[in-house]
């Protein structure tokens, strides 16, 4: 599939059927594989053969999508997660121990700030946070003889700043560790993070890769270009034997290509068990059949609602990085050609009260704590997210009480647009 269209990677990508079998991805819906022996069966468990064996680990339908997304993304391996969150976790955790340091923009999703800052901070994995605009001097200055890894967004949910994914990879690169890029906002329709230099690409398949709210899950691609031996005292969960697969080194074992998402399979998926479910990735196919033709609608609507409320004298501030206004439009200009996503944020005058009354005028939009589906969706982080916060920690935290977070679906924007505008006026 490599020398196709990312149209046709969309939709025929990760499933080759054979004569006669079904047209559609078979939904495996088994937890366990059958063996004639038990040495067929051990070899499996010793990595030495491929194959099924139980559903936490590792299930063929998952394999199918996992195997798309890779393609999408221009990876050589990936695997589905329960979630974005765990797919964010498995892609730190498969390189960092206790005693680890994460470098990480500060512009990311709450949901993921707080897996690092908190969550694994508690595993004893310490993270220093980084303004995505700082310089290549602050970002360097950030690592120590202990980080592991770089974390970005390339398009941040909610703050919508543009990661400059070239300055992240260098730096990770300088200091011998991979980058990981959460690329759930643009989709490899809009961005591909590995050709900018990115390692590790991860995504909320919750979000438009699935695209109609109705699947919770998230991926893990490994571009295969980390040279995990070169630095191999780094990364010895890669590079020494693991004693519970009978001394396996995965990077000797399955090179660069796989060593990261094989021990992500083998120990991650097997000692956590966040697998996604074989029909819930069928779902997920089922949007990213149509992830080329959706994103550029979700684009259009964005940007058009952008531009409508730039002018409307009752919105103090809109982002939207596919403003020309907007302090994140050359990083898109660069890095998202073809647009972004299709979410803006934008403050109105009158601070909360104002952003609930306007929301609660809107009749396609709906108040949702979601974003990237089909259907309009709207948020009010003052007064839901982020409603144990004052106005003054909101304010300290960037984010004012009346900003509307709002993520435009695949309706007609003359009828988005018309609807702000009354629930404006
Ligand atoms: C939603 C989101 C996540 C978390 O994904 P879930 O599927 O909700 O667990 C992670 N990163 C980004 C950028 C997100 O928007």
């Amino acid at each position: 599939m490599t020398n196709y269209g990312m149209d046709t990677k969309c939709v025929q990508a990760g499933y080759t059927p054979g004569n006669g079998e079904p047209r559609q991805i078979p939904i495996v819906q088994s937890t366990t594989f059958k063996y004639n022996t038990s040495e067929d069966m051990g070899k499996l468990f010793d990595l030495e053969a491929s194959g099924y064996f139980y559903t936490r680990l590792q299930n063929p339908t998952n394999d199918y999508v996992a195997a798309k997304i890779a393609a999408l993304e221009g990876g050589t391996a990936a695997m589905l997660t329960s979630s974005g969150q765990a797919a964010n976790f498995f892609a730190l955790f498969n390189i960092c121990e206790t005693g680890s340091h994460i470098v990480s923009s500060a512009s990311i999703y709450g949901g993921t700030f707080n897996l690092i800052a908190v969550t694994m901070k508690k595993m004893g994995i310490d993270v220093t946070f980084v303004s995505p605009d700082c310089t290549e001097e602050e970002l360097n200055a950030a690592f120590r003889e202990n980080t592991r890894a770089v974390f970005g967004e390339t398009i941040a949910n909610p703050a919508l700043t543009v990661l400059d994914i070239e300055k992240f990879a260098k730096a990770a690169h300088a200091h011998g560790v991979p980058l990981i890029v959460d690329n759930t906002f643009p989709t490899p329709v809009n961005c591909r993070p590995i050709e900018w230099g990115a390692d590790i690409v991860t995504h909320s398949t919750t979000k438009y890769m699935d695209g109609h709210g109705a699947a919770v899950g998230g991926c893990v691609v490994d571009s295969g270009k980390f040279d995990w031996m070169a630095e191999a005292e780094k990364f010895p969960g890669l590079t020494t034997p693991d004693e519970s697969y009978h001394g396996i080194v995965y990077a000797e074992k399955f090179g660069k290509e796989g060593a990261f998402i094989t021990k992500c399979t083998a120990q991650m998926m097997r000692d956590l068990g966040c697998i996604q479910s074989p029909q819930n990735a069928f779902y997920l196919n089922l949007g990213l059949e149509s992830l080329h033709v959706r994103m550029p609608k979700h684009v259009e609507n964005g940007q058009a609602v952008a531009e409508f409320l730039e002018k409307h004298p009752k919105v103090v501030k809109v982002s939207y990085p596919g403003l020309a206004s907007d302090p994140y439009h050359a990083l898109a200009e660069k890095y998202l050609p073809k647009g972004g996503c299709g979410v803006v944020s934008f403050e109105i005058e009158g601070g909360r009260a104002a952003a609930e009354a306007f929301m609660g005028k809107l009749k396609l939009a709906a108040i949702e704590t979601h974003v990237a589906d089909a259907r309009t969706c709207c948020l009010n982080p003052a007064t839901s997210t982020h409603r144990q916060l004052t106005d003054e920690q909101l304010a300290a935290a960037g984010i004012p009480a009346g900003l509307v977070r709002m993520s435009c679906g695949l309706e007609s924007k003359e009828d988005l647009i018309a609807d702000i505008e009354q629930a404006l006026a």
